[in-house]
């Protein structure tokens, strides 16, 4: 027997139909990308994005089509996203912080038709343009005033294109489970792999991040992701955030630690979400130049592991509670988030923060597990350490255009490439990548733990930390470390850092100061790179 309840399709443009309606006056606020402030609502955004979709539908986009984006955070980016899933298209976000030839290729692996570009990318796609043939419109962000001249074929200023329709417009009547968006996964090694979220499933996922143990978002609240649009849904922000009726503010293309404080300030944000090199550099900011946040109730931080100090210096220096979120980009991308379960609840702030410290536990919609090499479920012990696999409302099931790839257990949950232990109460703590753990004399070391330790040290701004090949031991770490500004540590002093605080068998055998360390597309360290760098190095161990 079928229940009797009414069949409300769970549709991208509901979202914004809602905050419109229930919330219309609340206000969008970008840094804009020719420079100015930019005031907007969530009606406004829904009248423009309504535009949109009567304007592309002019331009022949139908359903299923891949609409691209390369842009910041703006409110401009926004109406473009609402827009294309509002008539049954596919958004893809492209990364421009991928290489050329990566962003030639997702952009031909999606046969994207038209591409919305910011004016900061003009000079970028001018140079990939002969290589995009199904590109048939290029549409930069802007207005006329602030056009420039470009080769790129068909180019249009937006606002002019946009000016050519009004918003008499009826969303497409679209499955729930019709595709709404694409994002290609930020893979160091082979091609990158599409990941086709659904209405349905970014819907669900949204939902699930307002929840109150989650991102807890509300009304009262004003949001800023950081974390940009294109790097997994901006971790949903761009639902969650009218979903809730909260207001928005975009930060554009400016990300440096002083334009963050400043923004964060001056809009009075309350909620916001980043990666911890974007954190690093807001701290160190407000180290040097001062400065207090108290507005903020709350950062979300996450895409990487959160080093205890970063956590420490935002809720003890600044008084802002941290959450400590992980996920992947096949997950939508939220997988956990640490919220504070009354099991754990201390007054202890030492333990507390070894609490906050881990990647915390499922909201509602997900399930996971640790297993062995061969699938056999392991303990939640907390020690125990196995290949993290999840499944859930808004987890990948394929990836897009390899539908013939299995890529889910038999009980249907999806290897995330992470090692991990979940303990009694629940929390899971990412020990490393599955191929950056580094395996010493049979046994492993996590080189994120030992990564979140040396960033306690007062001179380090960033670490990373590798394994090299040893003759006896297999793999031993490498330090590598990128010092504060005009500090120089010693070898030996950040080795005396750690003693008291690891296993002995964990200390680096090394430690080698840095410049810099290269990082991915989506802000993470980029380990491949270091090991080619550090490949030919030998450790003074290995005698
Ligand atoms: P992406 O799909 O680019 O967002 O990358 C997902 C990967 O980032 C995960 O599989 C983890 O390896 C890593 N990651 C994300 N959040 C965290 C976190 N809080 N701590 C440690 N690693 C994380």
């Amino acid at each position: 027997m079928r229940g009797l309840m009414q069949d409300w399709p769970l549709l991208i443009p509901k979202v914004i139909d809602y905050a419109a309606a229930e919330h219309g006056g609340r206000a969008v606020v970008s840094r804009s990308v020719e420079g100015p402030m930019h005031r907007t609502t969530y009606r406004e955004v829904r009248e423009r994005a309504l535009r949109v979709a009567k304007r592309l539908d002019r331009d022949g986009i139908r359903v299923g089509d891949r609409v691209a984006t390369l842009a910041w955070n703006t409110w401009r980016h926004l109406e473009t996203w609402y827009g294309i899933a509002g008539i049954g298209a596919v958004y893809h976000t492209v990364n421009p912080r991928l290489f050329e030839d990566q962003i030639v290729y997702i952009m031909n692996h999606a046969e994207d038709r038209v591409l919305f570009l910011d004016l900061t990318f003009v000079p970028l796609v001018e140079k990939l343009a002969g290589r995009l043939p199904t590109v048939e419109r290029y549409i930069v962000l802007t207005d006329a005033a602030h056009m420039p001249r470009t080769t790129l074929p068909n180019a249009v200023p937006y606002e002019d294109w946009l000016a050519e329709a009004d918003a008499d417009f009826r969303w497409a009547d679209v499955d729930e489970n019709a595709a709404a968006g694409l994002c290609y996964t930020s893979g160091t090694t082979g091609e990158p792999k599409g990941v086709l979220y659904s209405h349905r499933s970014n819907v669900l996922h949204a939902t699930m991040t307002v929840m109150p143990d989650c991102f807890g978002l509300s009304a009262r609240d004003t949001v800023m992701p950081v974390v940009p649009l294109f790097h997994a849904n901006s971790w949903s922000l761009a639902f969650a955030a009218p979903m809730a009726g909260a207001g928005l503010v975009m930060p554009g293309p400016k990300l440096d630690g002083a334009s963050v404080y400043d923004i964060l300030t001056s809009e009075r944000v309350t909620f916001t979400a980043a990666v911890p090199t974007i954190w690093f550099a807001l701290l160190q900011h407000m180290e040097k130049e001062g400065g207090a946040l108290p507005d903020l109730t709350r950062v979300a931080i996450g895409g990487s592991a959160c080093p205890p100090a970063v956590i420490e210096a935002f809720e003890k220096k600044y008084d802002v509670p941290v959450l400590h979120a992980w996920g992947m980009t096949e997950m939508s991308p939220v997988g956990s988030i640490c919220g504070i379960k009354p099991e754990v609840q201390t007054e202890d702030y030492e333990k507390l923060l070894g609490v906050k410290a881990t990647q915390g536990y499922t909201p509602f919609g997900v399930e996971w597990k640790i297993t062995d090499d061969d699938g056999v479920a392991l303990p939640h012990d907390g020690r125990t350490f196995g290949r993290l696999k999840v499944r859930g409302a808004a987890v990948a099931r394929r990836y897009f255009k390899r539908e013939d790839e299995e890529i889910l257990d038999e009980e249907g949950y999806f290897d995330t490439g992470d090692v991990a232990t979940i303990d009694a109460d629940g929390y899971m703590r990412i020990t490393d990548r599955s191929k950056d753990v580094i395996k010493s004399g049979g046994e492993w070391i996590s080189s994120i733990e030992l990564e979140n330790l040396a960033v306690g040290h007062p001179d380090v701004a960033e670490a990373a930390v590798i394994g090299i090949a040893h003759p006896k031991w297999d793999e031993r770490p490498l330090l590598i470390v990128v010092p504060k500004a005009g500090r120089e540590p010693g070898r030996d002093e950040l080795l005396e850092f750690l003693r008291p605080r690891i296993a002995k068998w964990w200390m680096p055998d090394d430690v080698v100061l840095v410049p810099d360390i290269p990082h991915t597309a989506t802000g993470k360290i980029l380990k491949t790179a270091l090991r080619e760098r550090f490949k030919d190095y030998r450790l003074p161990t290995a005698v």
